[in-house]
Parts: C-alpha cells; structure tokens; sequence
C-alpha cells in the first residue's frame, strides 16, 4: 500500500475530478438518510446498512468493519489495486492526463522494484523445493513430513522446500545469477557476514514453508529445524513486502471455500493449516504470531462472518483462543471455539482419528464462544464437593447474566440446571437468580451510563452538535479521549483552531494516534494549505491513520465552534496529564517510605501538594 512518489498536486485533482457519491454509487446501491448516503458495505457482509457517504465531506465510512476515507481509498478497496493504480484509474476517467504521465512513471518505478523482489522470493522458493525434491537431504525432510501428515500433494501444492546444510547454497546461487546483493540482503534471504567479507544464508538446514500475499506471490519464508535445533521456526524479517501483522497464512487458497461457506477457519500456525488441508479441510488460515491484530480481524471480517477457531487443547492454546474470539466478536464476526482433548493438537487428533472425524467433531462441532467460555470455567471446579460446586453456580449465573438476549440466557439457565440436576438445584430457582442478577446488571450500566454523559455535559453542551449518532464521541470513553477527537475534529476544519493547539498543547495528546493526526496537521498548516479534509486525507501515509480521520471528521461539529469549547478540551487533556503525574508521584512516595526514606517521600508529597494545586486551578477554570 505504498504512496509511491505521486505529487499531492496530482491527487488534489484528481479528488476534485470526481464526486465520491457518483462513484460509489455504481458498486453500492445508496440512499439518501438526510445529509448522508448509505448502504450496505462492499467491504463485509452485513445485512443492515452501516455504509455511509458524506457529500458535503467527500468521504465514505463503514460503522460496520470500520474502513473509511476518500474516494481513492475507495477504488483502492473495491477494485483491489494500489494507491497509484486507483490514482490513474480515477485520472483516466476524469481525462487529466497530465496526472496519468506522473502516475504512469511513478508505477513503473513500483513494478520495476516490486517484479525485482518477487522475482527473487520465486527463485529461492524453486531452489528450495529443488532440494527437497531431487536430493539426499530433501529426503529426510520429506520423510519427516510425511510423518505429520504432509504427503506429495501438499508439499506440491503449498511449495514446501528444504535449505540445505550449507552457509552459502542460496548466496551462492544469487552470486551466480547476478542478484543484487543489497536487494538480496534487504529481503532477509541472505545476512551478511560479522566481517563483512560477503554473505551467508539466513536459512540453513530447515524445512522452508513459502508465505504467501493475497495473490499467491512469495513474500516470506518460515523455516523449521529438522532436528530440535533452536530456534524451532525461524521466519524472514519484515520486509516491503511482507508484514507479520496483516498477513494471513493461506488466504489465497482458502478465499473459495471461505466465501462460499461464509466461514473462515482459524489455526495457529501454518503447519496446522497444511495438515487440516491435507485432512480435507479447506478454508483453514492463520496469523504468524499468537494474538491477532485489529487489520486481520478486519481482513477477516470482510471474507467472512463466521469464524471457527481451532487452537492446541492446552492452556496457552485456550487462552489464546478465548483473546481472540473476544477480538473478533468486538470486530463484528459470530465466533465458535473448536475443543479438542487436553493437550491434543490438531496435528496428533488427524493423525489418531483421521481426518474425517476432525472436520466433524472438532470443526463442524465447534462451541459457540460463550458455551466454550463456560465449559472453560467449569473445568475449575469439582461438582461433587458443594463447596466448589456453589462457587461454580455463583460464578455461571453471573455469566449467564451479562447476555443481552433473554433467549440466550433461556438456553444457558436450561443447560445449567440439566447439568446440575442430579444435586437437585431447581431450574426456576436458577432462572429467577440469573434474571435478577440481570436486572442488577443492567441498572448498574444505566447509572454508569448516565454518570458518563453528565461528566461530559461540559463537552457537548458547549459544542452544540459534536455527536450526530456515530461512534465518534462515545461516553463509555475518558474525557480526554472524547476532548481530543472533538478538538481534531474542530482542527481539521479550522487552520486557526489548529495554530492555537500547537502552541498550547503541541503534539501532547494522551492517544497515539490522536498525536499523530495532529502532527500531520501542523505540517499540512504549516505548508500554508488551507483547510481541506480531503486534501489532508491524502498527505496521511497509513490507511489506519486515514480512516481514523474520516471517523473523526465523520462526527465533528457541523457549524462553528465557541472558543470557550476548544479552550474546555485542551483544560480537559492538560487536566489528564496533570493527573497521571500525581498518581506517578503517589507511587513514587509510596517506594519512597517503603526504602525507608522519610524525607525523600516528603520532599515528593510537596511536589504532589502543588500538582494538586495546578490541578484544582485548571479543573476551577471550566467550571
Ligand atoms: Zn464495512
């Protein structure tokens, strides 16, 4: 997703070429709700619509899976390209053809590096599968695999390889066809040398499994030892190409089955996956690395909208899974949890039980998330102890309680009691505790709810409209969270609002991505550019800062602002940092007497007597 070298000139004009409502409208079916168009989003499968389109800001936004931006974010997503390929689509229909040269160089530029790159990942993946294939020591690779599982058509199919043991077979091989070798060093293929005499390979004597992008190109290489060496999987650095955090293992062999079946099949590494493959389950992927990150919940959730996650039957594995079904439930997916016995993996239950059996009793028999989540907890206690068994129920209808669904929490009571009903608890004493524990609940959200928005009354009183029904603003948040995306809302709209900021508060916002935005601003400011949201959305190198500032622009206040609102936001981020201070120092006395040091505590105390001070000057000062 690189920007490329394209001027901001050319993608100025070629924003103003087009009207985002006219071009989304011919992928998404749009309908006018006031000042905004929505539909369904073209991104996740939803069946209400949370798509919308802003005419006045030329923006879209998905409240959905959460994707926003301008009208080349939108190309770029829809048609699957580039940014400097949606740069030239658009200029091509718009006829600005001095655009379209500039464009055309800058993509040459790209390819010419990107064909270097995959021209030498393909090289070393062919190598690779040519020693595994045709010699001695491939042998001992491929029978290794064949002992889990992998057979020909697996090894063929996922490109399997074998790195001989040797320091310079690739290095030697990229010598011989005249790679470049700084091109070859960047790609983590080859390290060079502690006296910088030449290079070595990176991968030595390990069973090389390709990674692949979107589009079935190598980008990557896992490597696993063959004899218990240390480390067990070795994996390229990241790279232009590749990045850990937005790849998904087998994406493009799965993407079929996945969407036909609108489920994905989640495991923890790629070993798993070929396995599962093998033992014919074929929308299996997987993240390298164990928690999952918010791009690839995001990805997923726009292949699918169920997931199915098959983690080891041990701790670290249930652990894992439970983190990422919380993950992917708050990223909008329907999530179910494969149990596989303790301590069975999903390699040893094929190869016990076969393959069948896995794809029926554990895949196809996967619990929902928050019948694992019980299941899970249950395993802590022994029934027949009333003690513990007491502790279990408390513990389960609280559970049961936090669901929304009065239809759910029916379901749950009926299968507690069934479990419970050889020590004679009675299921409507369990109903009437679980929908009191309800009740409980929800009035306590309701007073924490309304606690919230009184104590950021000052905030939309004095702003007039700064919420219009998103998520922008939101009360379960701090206060600081919320004055900072009003405050960059307002900034982006106002160059002077921006110019106080800076001077007041420069880059000193609590989230990092709230600093971020704002140092862009400054700079877009301090070009002598003038407010223009869609002008600034393009100077921003990282779609994830992007559609953050479509979110925030999305809910800012539509008319002009009082001075006193902007001056209450930054009082409201200085109080925070004064307080975080004060609760630093607190800890710092508390060590102080600890180590037995009275007059150092002391000396702290004052200084957290006159933060305090600071703090009730600031907090007085907007009241
Ligand atoms: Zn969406």
């Amino acid at each position: 997703m690189t920007r490329g070298r394209i001027s901001e000139h050319v993608v100025e004009s070629v924003l103003k070429a087009h009207d985002i409502v006219e071009v989304v409208s011919r992928y998404v079916r749009l309908t006018k709700r006031g000042k905004y168009w929505k539909g369904l989003c073209p991104f996740h499968s939803e069946k209400t619509p949370s798509f919308a389109v802003t005419p006045d800001r030329q923006i879209f936004k998905c409240f959905g899976c959460g994707l926003g931006g301008t009208v080349i974010t939108f190309i770029q997503h829809i048609e699957n390209l580039s940014f400097a390929e949606a740069v030239r689509k658009l200029a091509e229909e718009a006829g600005i053809s001095a655009a379209e040269a500039e464009v055309a160089a800058d993509l040459t530029r790209q390819e010419e590096w990107r064909g270097a790159w995959f021209d030498l990942y393909e090289l070393a993946c062919s190598f690779y599968q040519h020693i595994l294939k045709f010699t001695e020591e491939g042998k001992r690779a491929v029978a290794y695999l064949r002992g889990r599982g992998i057979g020909p058509e697996a090894i063929e199919t996922f490109r399997i390889g074998f790195a001989p043991a040797r320091w310079d077979a690739l290095a030697d091989i990229l010598r011989q066809k005249r790679i470049d070798p700084s091109i070859a060093e960047e790609s983590g293929l080859i390290v060079r040398k502690a006296d910088g005499s030449g290079f070595i390979d990176r991968f030595r004597e390990r069973i090389m499994f390709p990674i692949f992008d979107d589009k079935g190109r190598v980008v990557a290489f896992g490597g696993r030892t063959l004899d218990g060496g240390e480390p067990k999987y070795l994996n390229s650095p990241e790279t232009k190409l590749f990045s850990k955090s937005s790849t998904l293992y087998n994406l493009h062999l799965a993407r079929p089955a996945v969407r036909s079946d609108n489920t994905v099949v989640l495991f923890e590494g790629y070993v798993d996956v070929i396995q599962a493959w093998s033992a014919g389950e074929r929308r299996g992927v997987a993240s390298l690395g164990t928690a999952l990150t918010e791009e690839q919940v995001r990805r997923i959730r726009r292949l699918a909208e169920r997931v199915v996650l098959c983690y080891d039957g041990d701790s670290a594995g249930r652990a894992a899974a439970l983190k990422n079904a919380e993950l992917l439930e708050s990223g909008g997916c329907s999530v179910r949890i494969a149990v596989l016995p303790d301590g069975c993996d999903p390699d040893e239950y094929i190869r016990r039980f076969g393959g069948e059996r896995f794809r029926r009793e554990v895949i196809g028999a996967a619990l929902p998330s928050v019948k694992y989540r019980l299941h899970d907890f249950r395993k802590n206690f022994r029934l027949q102890e009333e003690g513990e068994r007491h502790d279990y129920v408390r513990g389960a209808v609280e559970f049961i309680a936090a669901l929304d669904l009065a239809t759910e929490r029916e379901h749950y009571v009926r299968e507690l009691a069934a479990e419970l009903a050889e020590f004679g608890v009675s299921e409507s004493v369990l109903r009437q505790d679980v929908e009191a524990a309800h009740l409980r609940l929800r009035s306590r959200r309701r007073f924490d709810g309304k606690r919230a928005a009184l104590a950021k009354r000052g905030l939309s009183g004095s702003a007039g409209k700064a919420s219009s029904g998103s998520a922008v603003f939101d009360v379960e948040r701090p206060d600081y969270w919320n004055a900072e995306r009003f405050l960059l809302a307002v900034m982006m709209a106002d160059a002077d609002v921006a110019f106080q900021v800076q001077q007041e508060l420069g880059e000193s916002f609590h989230v990092a991505e709230h600093a971020a935005l704002a140092a862009y601003l400054y700079a877009f400011y301090a070009a002598g550019r003038s407010p223009d949201l869609n002008a600034f959305m393009a100077t921003l190198q990282d779609p994830k800062l992007e559609a953050l500032a479509a979110e925030i622009a999305w809910g800012g206040p539509t008319g002009p602002v009082p001075p006193q609102a902007v001056e209450d936001c930054i009082q409201r981020i200085r109080f925070h940092w004064i307080k975080m201070e004060i609760e630093r120092k607190k800890e710092e006395m508390v060590r102080a007497e600890r180590a037995g040091d009275p007059l150092e505590a002391a000396r702290i105390a004052s200084e957290i007597i006159s933060l305090e001070s600071r703090w009730n000057f600031v907090s007085s000062g907007n009241v």
